[in-house]
């Protein structure tokens, strides 16, 4: 009797495991389908789970966040995955976000465009981000981008902006009272959040979708 229960319980468990196995083949398809490059946050890492929550907003980014000049040959972009790294200012405390750097080291040159159509929902200084400005696009996603040297026009709380605004240039201001630069080399600082049970600003790895954004890098003449 007791072989039999155990038979039993095992064909359970393998039922149970086919079917998770199958859901989460069903939601990786979601996912490309999406758009969303399944195999390269893979390779990166990345949980399905994890994957999943970039999903609601994935369609609402249309531009890398820097633009480039059409007489630009090469890419003067780099940036590395540096999520969760050690960083010092401020105590002790995690890289929550993504660096980019521009080939000219210089601040206040390369302009910094909205990645999504969105509403403003912050804006002005930080200590540690510097002059910042945070969008929440259709969906939900939250995208911040900090350290800009200064801002493309007046922007206000509650305002629309578009995907491929100028929303500022890259700079280095930030880790200090208003005002204070150059403390770092420039760079624009890109952070992501999204809506995740009740945390409001639940921080995501904006890496893969830069990488994936670096194929949608609009041009402008500046
Ligand atoms: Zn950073």
């Amino acid at each position: 009797m007791r072989k039999w229960i155990l038979f039993f319980l095992i064909l359970v468990f393998a039922d149970v495991f086919a079917i998770s196995s199958l859901k989460e083949h069903v939601s990786l398809d979601i996912l490309r389908e999406a758009g969303i490059p399944v195999e390269e946050m893979e390779n990166a890492g990345m949980s399905p789970r994890e994957m999943r929550l970039y999903l609601p907003f994935w369609q609402d980014m249309e531009y890398f966040p820097l633009a480039v000049r059409p007489q630009e040959r090469e890419d003067p972009f780099s940036f590395t995955d540096t999520w969760m790294e050690e960083r010092n200012y401020g105590g002790k405390r995690k890289h929550e976000g993504c660096d980019i750097f521009g080939k000219a080291m210089l601040s206040g040159y390369y302009p910094v465009i909205s990645i999504t159509d969105g509403t403003v929902e912050k804006v002005g200084w930080l200590p540690l981000g510097g002059w910042r400005i945070g969008i929440r696009s259709p969906k939900g996603g939250y995208f911040y981008y900090a350290h800009l040297s200064g801002y493309g026009r007046e922007f206000l709380e509650g305002e629309a902006v578009k995907a491929g605004e100028l929303l500022g240039f890259l700079g280095d201001s930030g880790y200090g009272e208003e005002g204070t630069c150059g403390k770092f080399a420039p760079h624009l600082h890109m952070g992501l959040y999204t809506r995740y049970g009740q945390d409001e600003e639940y921080a995501l790895n904006p890496y893969p979708v830069l990488v994936y954004l670096k194929d949608h890098t609009k041009e402008i003449s500046y």
